[in-house]
């Protein structure tokens, strides 16, 4: 960073400092000015329902807010940056910025992500002549262009492999393409839920809506000249592993319904988890004569208003339903099996400040350190108030002190929201602990939405659907006009879509027969050159963002096709031990954490009961893992 931006009229630093997050103006004036007295004094301390600001003392915070505005003034008028922070202290300024002394197995991978000496420092570089040779001699086949078939097709290029992306839909997007039902939104902070090489100063809320997020992904993958390698519209039937010339034949159908095969050394799926809509199995579901559809395939032809309207599902889509549609319907039922847990997020909604835009975009280094803020936050500390403590015996509730004070806090929290609804409340309380299934943002609409007087909360167990409406086990009908599903996906049935046959002729799902698993969630023996991005047990349930996860596993992707590409190798795949004692050690791991409890029932686990979906280890162990490829893991042939 060289030169000040002017500023614009509307805006100027005072005004702007007024929204910035204090802890990291604190490492914005540590780059302007090298001055790293301030980071002597009490560190902030952060908690569940605070601002954020780590309760600084307000004339501290003032004071520092008075500082970065003077700094910035003299750089503004030319005064140059001081040398960057050395290794120390930016050290120091990751402990100060986290309000604890972070341990030093976390340090490079902290550093990577902070990601201060360069705008990508994941960037695929693949310089020597060999490997340039080598990579354009590979041909990758990649399924999907959402958010994770973007970033492939982005490092793909990079390394200079020839690779083509076949997209179901007819456009980019994925999950942000297809859930355009009312209230579609992000409820992980978008400062972060963006990819580490592309960030965005100008998200318009915090937790953006599902058009902004598709304008996103859509925008970076025209940015990077993505669309010509994407056929759209066109479905894989299935991908068949050739033992004598080691390609993958893949059969894919195009909209105009003509079959065609393609052919790779490596093919690459990006297909998701949670984008095959799961209708419930209930008694009488295709005889409602009304519309009925699931929130994924949202009728946007069906109008709601004035109607009755019965919502089946409580998850994180319906919650996020709910509230868009209470007011406008003349009655709403909301059929609940188990409530969701409501995690207190006051600024859900909101707006981000033109001043802190302002920041992001102006403030040198100002973004980098919000966007660690947010990643440190979100990591692994948190994980632990989900771990199970084998000493703590209240495990229909808790899982552990922590986590039973946090129940405590939550449960004050939906308290203070509809005190005048005991009734409600007594309904709202999930019967579970913290942590079993996915927990969601909460700023107050979805209990103002289930205390209106035209919306009923149903927790008697649906018997049957009938022409006229949802009948309950209590004998009750419950008339509709219209039926929504917020049920969910077929989450745990992986590559659900389309055939998988690898070596010697065997397909993937009649290995799995409905319990998938892989190595490091990406390679599976006997599939060679077979890679998965979001496979089994690469879900994240409280620590991080899932773009963090795809970065860290399109890094081993092509680590892995590097690797090939180095030695001359035709194919790897993992080594069957390799692969049972990985599993093994994750299906251990997840029996401590909440949602691994034999009670427990979510789409994090499959039909086994066997968590087929979560990651139960820290993030710095996904970063470990696959920063490359160990070929000692590996059939090389
Ligand atoms: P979900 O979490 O699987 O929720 C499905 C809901 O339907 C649950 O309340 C479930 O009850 C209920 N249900 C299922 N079958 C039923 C039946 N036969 N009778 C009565 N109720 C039934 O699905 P989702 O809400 O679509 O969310 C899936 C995942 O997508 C989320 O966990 C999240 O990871 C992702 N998502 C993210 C966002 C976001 O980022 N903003 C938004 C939406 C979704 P039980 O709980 O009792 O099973």
């Amino acid at each position: 960073m060289s030169a000040a931006p002017k500023l614009s009229d509307d805006m100027n630093i005072e005004t702007a400092l007024k929204d910035g997050h204090v802890p990291s103006l604190m490492m914005a004036l540590v780059h302007l000015t090298g001055d790293t007295s301030h980071l002597e004094g009490s560190r902030p301390v952060y908690d569940f329902f605070g601002d954020g600001n780590g309760g600084i003392a307000p004339e501290t915070q003032a004071a520092i807010r008075a500082a970065v505005k003077d700094a910035y003034l003299a750089w503004e008028a030319g005064k140059p940056l001081p040398p960057q922070p050395s290794d120390e202290t930016i050290r120091k300024m990751m402990d100060f910025i986290a309000g604890v002394d972070i341990p030093e197995n976390y340090i490079t991978f902290l550093k990577e992500e902070l990601g201060l000496g360069a705008n990508d420092t994941r960037e695929v570089k693949w310089e020597s002549p060999k490997l340039k040779d080598a990579a354009q001699k590979m041909k990758v086949l990649v399924i999907g262009a959402g958010m994770s078939g973007i970033l492939t097709g982005i490092r793909l290029q990079q390394a200079g492999v020839p690779f083509e992306i076949i997209e179901k839909n007819p456009d980019f997007g994925g999950t942000w393409f297809e859930n355009a039902y009312p209230g579609c939104r992000v409820d992980n902070p978008n400062h972060l839920y963006s990819y580490s090489f592309e960030p965005n100063h100008d998200w318009p809320q915090h937790f953006s809506t599902q058009g902004v997020l598709h304008g996103y992904f859509k925008r970076t993958a025209e940015k990077y000249g993505l669309r010509k390698y994407v056929r759209f519209e066109t479905k894989v039937e299935e991908a068949v592993f050739d033992e004598k010339t080691s390609l993958w034949n893949v059969k894919v159908t195009g909209k105009d319904g003509k079959t065609e095969t393609l052919t790779a050394n490596a093919v690459i799926s990006a297909v998701g988890q949670l984008n095959q809509p799961k209708l419930p199995e209930i008694k009488g579901r295709d005889s409602f004569k009304g519309p009925a559809f699931h929130t994924a395939r949202w009728r946007k032809d069906v109008d709601l208003t004035g109607k009755r309207v019965a919502v089946i599902g409580t998850g994180a889509t319906a919650f996020q339903v709910i509230p868009e549609i209470a007011a406008k319907v003349k009655h709403l039922t909301v059929f609940q099996r188990s409530a969701p847990w409501l995690g207190p997020t006051p600024d859900y909604h909101a707006d981000v400040p033109a001043g802190k835009k302002w920041l992001l975009e102006h403030l040198p280094f100002y973004d980098k350190w919000y966007r660690f803020y947010l990643f440190w936050s979100m990591t692994d500390g948190i994980l632990e108030a989900v771990r199970v403590d084998p000493t703590w015996n209240q495990t229909k509730e808790s899982v552990s002190p922590a986590n039973a004070m946090l129940r405590e806090l939550l449960v004050m929290k939906m308290k203070e929201q509809v005190p005048e609804r005991p009734d409600l409340i007594a309904k709202v309380v999930p019967d579970y602990p913290f942590g079993t299934k996915r927990s969601v943002r909460d700023n107050g609409v979805y209990l103002a939405a289930l205390a209106r007087p035209n919306v009923d909360l149903v927790t008697d167990g649906i018997e049957e659907i009938v022409p006229e409406g949802i009948k309950t086990k209590d004998g009750k009908l419950h008339e509709a006009d219209v039926i929504i599903y917020g049920t969910g996906f077929y989450a745990s049935d992986f590559l659900r879509t389309f055939k998988i046959v690898g070596r010697s002729g065997e397909e993937l799902h009649e290995r799995w027969k409905g319990d998938a698993r892989a190595y490091l969630g990406m390679t599976i023996p006997g599939f060679p050159n077979f890679f998965t991005i979001y496979g089994p047990n690469t879900n994240i349930v409280v620590n991080g963002s899932i773009i963090f996860f795809s970065e860290a596993s399109v890094r081993y992707i092509v680590n892995c096709l590097k690797y090939l590409a180095e030695t001359g190798a035709k194919t790897m795949e993992p080594k069957k031990d390799v692969h049972d004692a990985f599993n093994a050690k994750v299906d251990e791991a997840n029996k401590g954490f909440a949602w691994g409890l034999p009670d427990a029932k979510s789409w994090y686990k499959n039909q086994f009961g066997r968590v087929s979906q979560n990651w139960p280890f820290r993030l710095v162990d996904y970063w470990n893992a696959t920063v490359k490829p160990d070929p000692k893991d590996f059939v090389v042939s």
